[in-house]
């Protein structure tokens, strides 16, 4: 009975709050629910075939979440997942009571949730899963999870929850790769060398430095015969038997270009050898996220590659993950940055650009983690031959300007400007007219951007 109260509360707070349009009501609602009944998720009736799919990891769970999302619908199947970036157990809640009925049932077949890496054991605790995928584990907010030994046994703890559960697993990250779990696994990587000619074929590429890469067996170094970004590649340890899985899904072959990526998948699910897809999206990072969302897709249900292909071209970015916007017949991008490898990955592909410019925005309240020293890890000197004017924003612009400046970009380039719809506002005046703005803000430089209503709506509560 309690657990009823607790639902209807819920679903009558969301009511409210899409009512008076205070929000998308991803969290709160929930939050609420939580308070009155803390076990809230176990009293949901699932349709009894239901596949539930968890997707966690430091970068890609929105985007793969919503790449699997579209994979299925344009398959035919009826999805119900969490809104983006409500990844903790309340907005998991909120997502669960808006999408039940009176008493609790939820009737659709397929329920995808990207879940936050510390969450994952709270929600496995609590709801029998059958899928778990985990992209990356990078350095991310440490002030909040410690160090990736920890995350990598949150997430352990969470798969271990859920034994029958299959888990699909990046085997190009070593610390993903060789998670402590007895279940079924699946994995999925990348085995082709950069392409020669191709601007990605750069030393920027092959060397990220920060990123340790040593074997979590005897923690000697690893070798690698393919690097691809940050400590993803092709790996083996110079003293132990430790190496890269051989991957189920596996990229053979892409070739990108700074709108779209060309790739084939080489895989037993698949019958055909070439199956040329491509995604409109750019960047490395954004491959492995359609890499891991196919493996998902076949691995669950026997979709076709013209249900895949369907899904990738019916894909909107999601909030602040690559989108464009026209802003006084002018064109920018918003690429949301949070952490260091995310940053560069993003640096990488957009110093490949022509007409690029540039506008960074930090700001560091929680939601972006209050320690800005990622920016110290984060590969800004990609950008120092940047011929043009860069234009730093946000609460920390002060900071983001020493960081490029000891990026090696001359202090007579940096433009500082607090204030990031100022800022923004004198980047567009500044660019020509064959000339991008690419806007890299954090999460609450973008929300700003967002209530001045510059950019898609965001998760509000
Ligand atoms: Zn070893």
């Amino acid at each position: 009975m309690i657990f009823l109260l607790s639902l209807w509360l819920s679903k009558l707070l969301s009511i409210i709050i899409s009512a008076c349009k205070l929000g998308q009501a991803s969290n709160f609602p929930g939050k609420v629910a939580l308070l009155i009944t803390n076990d809230f998720l176990t009293h949901f009736k699932f349709n009894k075939e239901i596949k539930i799919i968890l997707i966690t990891g430091t970068n890609g769970k929105s985007t793969t979440c919503g790449l699997l999302c579209n994979i299925l619908k344009s398959a035919g199947c009826k999805v119900i997942t969490n809104k983006a970036g409500a990844n903790l157990l309340s907005g998991i809640s909120s997502t669960l009571s808006f999408h039940s009925d009176i008493f609790g049932n939820i009737e659709e077949k397929y329920l995808v949730l990207e879940v936050d890496e510390a969450t994952l054991p709270l929600i496995t605790k609590f709801i029998k899963v059958n899928f778990i995928a985990v992209t990356n584990l990078f350095r991310d907010q440490l002030d909040r999870f410690g160090e990736l030994d920890t995350t990598a046994k949150l997430i352990e703890k969470g798969i271990n929850n859920c034994s029958n559960a299959t888990v699909i697993l990046n085997a190009d990250d070593s610390r993903v790769a060789f998670l402590k779990a007895n279940n079924k696994k699946i994995y999925y990587g990348i085995n082709r060398v950069i392409p020669e000619g191709s601007p990605l074929n750069d030393k920027i590429w092959l060397n990220d430095p920060q990123e340790n890469t040593v074997c979590p067996e005897c923690k000697s170094e690893l070798v690698f015969t393919t690097k691809l970004m940050a400590h993803l590649g092709n790996y083996k340890c110079k003293q132990c038997n430790f190496k890269r899985p051989e991957p189920d899904f596996a990229v053979s072959g892409f070739k990108a270009d700074d709108l779209i990526i060309n790739f084939d998948i080489s895989s037993n699910s698949f019958s055909q050898s070439k199956n040329n897809f491509f995604l409109p999206m750019i960047g490395l990072f954004n491959l492995y996220n359609a890499l891991c969302s196919i493996a998902i897709a076949k691995t669950i249900l026997n979709v076709t590659s013209v249900q895949i292909q369907k899904g990738f071209q019916s894909y909107s970015t999601i909030f602040g993950r690559g989108e464009k916007i026209i802003i006084k017949d002018k064109t920018a991008w918003l690429f949301l940055i949070k952490n260091p490898t995310g940053t560069t990955e993003i640096l990488k592909t957009l110093s490949t650009v022509p007409n690029a410019r540039f506008l960074i925005a930090i700001n560091d309240d929680f939601a972006d983690g209050r320690d800005v020293s990622w920016l110290w890890d984060a590969r800004f000197d990609i950008l120092s031959n940047h011929k043009k004017d860069i234009y730093v924003s946000g609460k920390r612009a002060e900071d983001m300007a020493l960081r490029l400046k000891y990026a090696n970009i001359h202090q007579d380039k940096i433009h500082i400007q607090e204030n990031i719809v100022a800022g923004m506002n004198k980047s567009l005046k500044s660019l020509d007219s064959s000339e991008i703005l690419y806007i890299l803000p954090t999460y609450t430089a973008l929300l700003e951007l967002q209530r001045k209503g510059i950019c898609k709506a965001a998760p509000k509560d």
